[in-house]
């Protein structure tokens, strides 16, 4: 797991010194938070190279989280399709159920040895917060989680989830009440007091060097990746790879060790949603506009004034305006498709999967797994494609049941 970790190093190239990657990202925000940030990334720069700490996450990841978590064939599901072999990177098994805790406990451990009392942040789906409450409750810190009020009614396990943790759930109640403004909630409260906090973003978004640092920790899902499929499949490597794009961080983390590999083809899935209309998708690459929310630079949903607009997705996770400034530049430089997946299409793909392969995925993943079942059959059996499998789907059941359980022959 050391030398897994070590390999990270290959993709520093990106960003430049300031946070850029091409003309996305940098940091947009108030003077006192600069140089917090300043000081954020001149002790990430020096840990990220400390034998110490290295050595210490990949325990972490190994025998706290699980990793390496397996790829798994989806041998049913690929045969059921007829086309391209459909393989699952299965995040969904670590500890917490999701990708998520893979750059939490990264960011607890910076915290920890920033001298910090407290780690907050705003949660989505509530991913977010039990990762960061896990990694909070390991490491010894304070845990604050802001979360918009509609997700909190959504995902009520989560909560309670949180709270057993000991961390604080703090409902917020203004706006659409969704992840926005959580994260709008979490920026305030950490204006008020960043020296003892600590804002652990929860994807790669907001200022530099969040979105490097996210990219960092996740980056282990596609080296991992990379030597497993290669294990399953006579060293090569795969045809396709699919991952959701929320803020894109589990994305970034499978895609980040094929970047170079041009025979490679990379597919990004947003939500388009209920459709295409303004607040009903949040489909941020495919149908926004470079702008600057959160204090970076990337693609947006915006008005003419640049305010952003509202968002839908039936993932919780997904439903962010903005996303990762290295998505926005993989999109200019035409390296990552960016496409969308509906509302409707990600359910089917929940029930399919569970019940073709016996895996629940999240709502969330289910996006990427939709993707893949559009592409499989336009593909030769001799293809491959490579899903990342950001979550489980655990979370969503009620949701599900209550209002797709009809349609799937459920009577809920
Ligand atoms: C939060 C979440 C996402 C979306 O976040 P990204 O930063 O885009 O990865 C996707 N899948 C699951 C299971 C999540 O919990």
């Amino acid at each position: 797991m050391i030398e897994l970790l070590k390999r990270r190093a290959e993709f520093y190239e990106f960003p430049d010194d300031r946070g850029y990657f091409g003309e996305y990202g940098g940091s947009f925000i108030p003077e006192q938070l600069q140089k917090i940030m300043d000081e954020i990334t001149v002790e990430y720069l020096k840990i990220r190279e400390d034998e110490s700490y290295i050595k210490e996450l990949a325990e972490l990841y190994q025998y706290f989280v699980g990793r390496p978590s397996p790829v798994y064939y989806a041998k049913n599901l690929s045969k059921k399709l007829g086309g391209a072999q459909i393989y699952l990177k299965r995040e969904d098994l670590n500890h917490t159920g999701a990708h998520k805790i893979n750059h939490t406990l990264g960011e607890a451990l910076l915290a920890k040895k920033m001298g910090k009392k407290k780690l907050i942040a705003e949660t989505g789906a509530g991913q977010h917060g039990v990762a960061l409450a896990t990694a909070a409750a390991l490491v010894g810190l304070e845990c604050d989680i802001y979360m918009g009020e509609v997700d909190i009614a959504k995902e009520h396990p989560n909560v309670v989830r949180m709270e057993i943790l000991g961390a604080r759930v703090v409902p917020v109640s203004f706006g659409l009440k969704t992840l926005k403004e959580a994260v709008d909630a979490a920026f305030e409260a950490y204006l008020k007091d960043p020296v003892t906090q600590f804002y652990a973003i929860g994807s790669v978004v907001g200022p530099h060097p969040f979105p490097m640092m996210v990219r960092d920790f996740q980056s282990i899902v596609g080296i991992e990746a990379k030597e497993q499929f290669a294990a399953l499949n006579d060293g090569k490597l795969p045809d396709n790879l699919v991952a959701c794009v929320g803020g894109g961080s589990n994305a970034m983390g499978l895609f980040s060790a094929f970047l170079k590999d041009e025979s490679v083809k990379i597919y990004g899935v947003e939500p388009s949603g209920r459709g295409f209309k303004d607040g009903d998708h949040a489909a941020t690459l495919s149908k926004g506009t470079p702008g600057i929310l959160h204090g970076f630079k990337s693609y947006l949903l915006q008005d003419e004034k640049g305010e952003p607009l509202p968002v839908y997705s039936v993932a919780s996770g997904l439903d962010y305006p903005g996303v990762g400034p290295q998505h926005s530049y993989l999109k200019d430089s035409k390296r990552v498709n960016y496409v969308t997946i509906s509302d409707q299409e990600a359910i089917a793909a929940f029930f399919e999967l569970s019940r073709t392969e016996g895996i629940i995925p999240a709502i969330e993943s289910s996006h990427a797994v939709a993707q893949a079942i559009k592409l499989a059959p336009q593909l030769p059996v001799t293809e491959t494609i490579l899903v990342n499998l950001s979550g489980r789907g655990d979370k969503d059941i009620d949701f599900v049941v209550k209002h797709y359980g009809k349609q799937y022959g459920l009577n809920y």
